[in-house]
């Protein structure tokens, strides 16, 4: 479920880059629940289970979980490895895929996709050049 922008205008606070700003939709502005009745904070986080559908309504789950609770207070400044890397405008940082290659620690970024993201800036900065030489 992803909550509409119109109905939740504070998901527009997803699209700012602060220090203050939330890192990621996952338990934001969007949850999901599996066909075994569990609450997870993104379609592709069902390593984190959040709550229980046969348990618990999805109102008491979106204001009562300590693990959204959890992710909503997170901020861009709490990703200090990132606040200063060079290739920031080219990564797309996700708590999924860090938690899922660090063990469950999804606040320091996976290095394989800091790699990818070094990768991106390269292709983009090769192509920007190439196209101001033309
Ligand atoms: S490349 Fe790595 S360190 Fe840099 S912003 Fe992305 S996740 Fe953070």
């Amino acid at each position: 479920m992803n909550f509409t922008k119109k109905k939740y205008p504070w998901i527009s606070n997803l699209k700012k880059k602060g220090l203050d700003d939330p890192v990621c939709g996952a338990g934001y502005s969007k949850i999901s629940l599996a066909a075994n009745g569990m609450y997870y904070p993104c379609s592709a986080w069902q390593s984190y289970p959040v709550g229980n559908s046969y348990k618990e309504t999805l109102q008491d789950v979106w204001k009562n979980s300590d693990k959204l609770i959890y992710l909503r207070s997170i901020r861009r400044k709490h990703l200090t490895k990132c606040n200063d890397c060079e290739a920031k405008n080219y990564c797309s940082f996700c708590f999924v895929r860090n938690f899922n290659e660090n063990n469950g620690d999804m606040l320091t970024p996976a290095k394989h996709f800091c790699d990818v993201a070094f990768i991106n800036k390269k292709v983009v900065e090769k192509y920007r050049k190439n196209n101001n030489n033309q």
